[in-house]
């Protein structure tokens, strides 16, 4: 089953926690046992899985790639290439496996979309395959 929502970004770069859009996509399938695809289409967003408990986790982890990724000395005219790369280092998407018709997260982990480059409407796309 296929489903898309979207996402709507309002910093320049964020994280937002779509974890419970995802599991209702989840649990709207009915499916038990099975892989959730997540994709963003974009090249300058990401997915990634990481702690939702304290906040400041987000805030370091861009923190932490700003300090990977050079904001200047590109060629790319939009003047947007650190948020291109970043959305390369970070990767557009991530599987997670469905068990019991729940996402099979740890306790501290949720889903993130990565906003490297708002504020914009972003797209999410779902993809649950049942495998007994
Ligand atoms: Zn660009």
């Amino acid at each position: 089953m296929f489903k898309e929502f979207s996402v709507r970004s309002t910093r320049s770069e964020e994280l937002i926690d779509i974890t419970g859009e995802i599991q209702a996509i989840v649990s709207g399938t009915k499916c038990q046992n099975g892989i959730c695809t997540v994709f963003t289409p974009h090249t300058t967003a990401a997915i990634t899985i990481n702690e939702n408990a304290d906040p400041s986790v987000v805030r370091d982890f861009l923190f932490g790639l700003s300090q990977i990724v050079p904001e200047k000395g590109y060629h790319h005219s939009e003047g947007n290439s650190p948020a291109h790369i970043k959305s390369s280092l970070v990767g557009c998407s991530e599987q997670i496996l469905i068990d019991g018709g729940r996402l099979c997260l740890g306790t501290w982990q949720g889903i993130y979309l990565c906003e490297f480059d708002g504020p914009r409407h972003r797209q999410v796309f779902v993809k649950v395959i049942e495998a007994k």
